[in-house]
């Protein structure tokens, strides 16, 4: 079975390969000469996950999914949430995305806020989507070096390390992208049987 994720990101399309059997073939947007940096514009994190799988589906014609990721304060009425990664510009800075967020936060008692990622599967005429999340706080301050996005300010419920401070597998265990991966994984497996 061919598969094309609509992603370039290296460590995305490792982490999805190493869980699936080797009968499941992963291809990247590079690998199929896909070059197009395919708009971001819906205004839900499904809504991306599914622009870029329909993308892929319509032009190319061959299974595949996407994924889109997110993090929703509660404080904030669910903000950065689809804009996560532009949170503070255009420019996708992390640092200034979080230092945003700990203004936004200043004075704050409800900290609460929960990593959501969506998984778009165009799969033999359907579509299926596949949610993971995961709840928890934002810190006061940043906390470990680890990771990337919003990682030194997030800490999952139950855990006294904040995702920075985790190993990849640590994190990869609890996460928003992990559950929305093994629900996909197991949709495949399944499939193959
Ligand atoms: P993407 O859809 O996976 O590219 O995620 C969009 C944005 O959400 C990222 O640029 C980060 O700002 C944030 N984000 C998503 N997943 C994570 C995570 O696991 N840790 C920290 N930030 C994340």
């Amino acid at each position: 079975m061919k598969l094309i994720f609509a992603s370039n990101n290296k460590n995305k399309i490792k982490e999805i390969k190493n869980q699936l059997p080797d009968s499941i073939e992963i291809l990247s947007l590079e690998d199929i000469g896909c070059m197009v940096d395919i708009p971001e514009t819906a205004t839900t994190i499904e809504g991306n996950a599914l622009i870029k799988a329909d993308y892929i589906k319509r032009h190319y014609g061959f299974n595949c999914f996407a994924d889109d990721s997110g993090l929703e304060v509660e404080a904030l009425a669910g903000a950065p949430g689809v804009y996560s990664a532009r949170y503070a510009g255009e420019e996708k800075n992390d640092q200034a995305n979080n230092d945003k967020l700990l203004r936004e936060l200043a004075d704050q008692p409800n900290r609460k806020a929960n990593f959501k990622t969506v998984i778009a599967l165009h799969y033999n005429g359907e579509q299926h989507l596949f949610t993971g999340i995961i709840e928890g706080e934002i810190l006061q301050k940043e906390q470990g070096t680890g990771g990337f996005g919003y990682d030194p300010l997030f800490q999952a419920e139950g855990m006294t390390k904040s995702f920075a401070e985790l190993t990849l597998e640590e994190k990869n265990a609890v996460s928003h992208r992990g559950k929305a991966v093994a629900q996909l994984v197991a949709f495949l497996k399944h499939k193959e049987d």
